[in-house]
């Protein structure tokens, strides 16, 4: 993988983070993204070029903006070169019953975790295709596969981002393209801890109570699963040995979906 150029979106935290860290200790030039306090986004960024000495970039492109997504490959392709690796991984989550949920959260959480994917690909996919090698890998959920109550915009985002990874893969096949997706389970980043702490309000339980009795309920290994366990499989399937694998969905998420 060395000297292939990535874009992994939402990685100024969490899952997204330990994707593109363990992209460019695997030899990749990489495009970070997402949001954050400009000084520690800066000091990541730096962390990584020295740890791994490949180029790392940054851009502050909003996921929600289609404008922006198709800036965002322009700005990677101007950084570092042709994007050879796509992770669609900015994701974001809002909880409420159905009959709450603000109707502008619905179509930000659309817009996040399933239409960005559409328009990034779509920008990538044609010089991949000249190219003749790429790799896109979506970030779904356990909940692309399975439903969960108070949460619909992220569970339709989800499993659409399912189906979209199964249509660009049928539609780049035969290009050298592999399209897959990922579902974690439970991993304890922010978008976690907020739920948590949110839970813990409302219930009146303490966080680890929470954590072990809401959040892992479900999880067979009963503990989270590591956003290196994540990145681990991100990087095999952007590798040249997971040629073969494309339209795969690959649950990384402690049993969750097994029963
Ligand atoms: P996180 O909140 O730690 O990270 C989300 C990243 O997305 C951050 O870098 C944030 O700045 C970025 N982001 C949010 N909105 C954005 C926007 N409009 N434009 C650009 N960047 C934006 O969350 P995480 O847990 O690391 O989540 C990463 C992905 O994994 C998400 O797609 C999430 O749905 C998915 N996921 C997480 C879990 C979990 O348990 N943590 C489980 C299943 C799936």
């Amino acid at each position: 993988m060395k000297g292939r150029n990535a874009v992994v979106t939402g990685s100024t935290s969490g899952i997204g983070q330990a994707i593109a860290s363990a992209l460019a200790a695997a030899g990749c030039n990489v495009m970070l993204n997402g949001f954050g306090d400009p000084s520690a986004i800066e000091a990541t960024r730096r962390e990584m070029a020295e740890a791994s000495g490949r180029t790392i970039a940054y851009a502050a492109a909003d996921m929600s903006q289609p404008s922006d997504v198709r800036g965002l490959m322009e700005q990677a392709a101007n950084a570092l070169g042709p994007v050879d690796i796509l992770v669609n991984n900015a994701g974001i989550q809002h909880v409420a019953p159905l009959a709450d949920f603000p109707e502008e959260k619905w179509d930000q959480v659309l817009a996040v975790n399933l239409s960005a994917a559409f328009h990034a690909s779509k920008a990538v996919v044609p010089a991949m295709s000249t190219r003749g090698f790429g790799r896109i890998v979506n970030i779904a959920s356990a909940l692309g596969l399975v439903g969960a109550p108070h949460k619909p915009a992220y569970v339709a985002a989800k499993h659409g981002l399912v189906g979209l990874t199964r249509s660009i893969a049928l539609e780049v096949a035969q290009t050298g393209i592999t399209c897959n997706v990922v579902c974690p389970g439970m991993v304890m980043t922010p978008i976690i801890e907020m739920q948590v702490a949110d839970q813990a309000r409302v219930t009146g339980l303490d966080p680890e109570a929470v954590i072990q009795g809401v959040f892992l309920e479900n999880q067979p290994i009963r503990r989270p699963v590591t956003a290196q366990e994540i990145a681990a499989a991100v990087v095999f399937l952007c590798s040249d040995a997971a040629g073969g694998v494309t339209g795969a969905v690959l649950p990384v998420d402690g049993g969750y979906t097994a029963r």
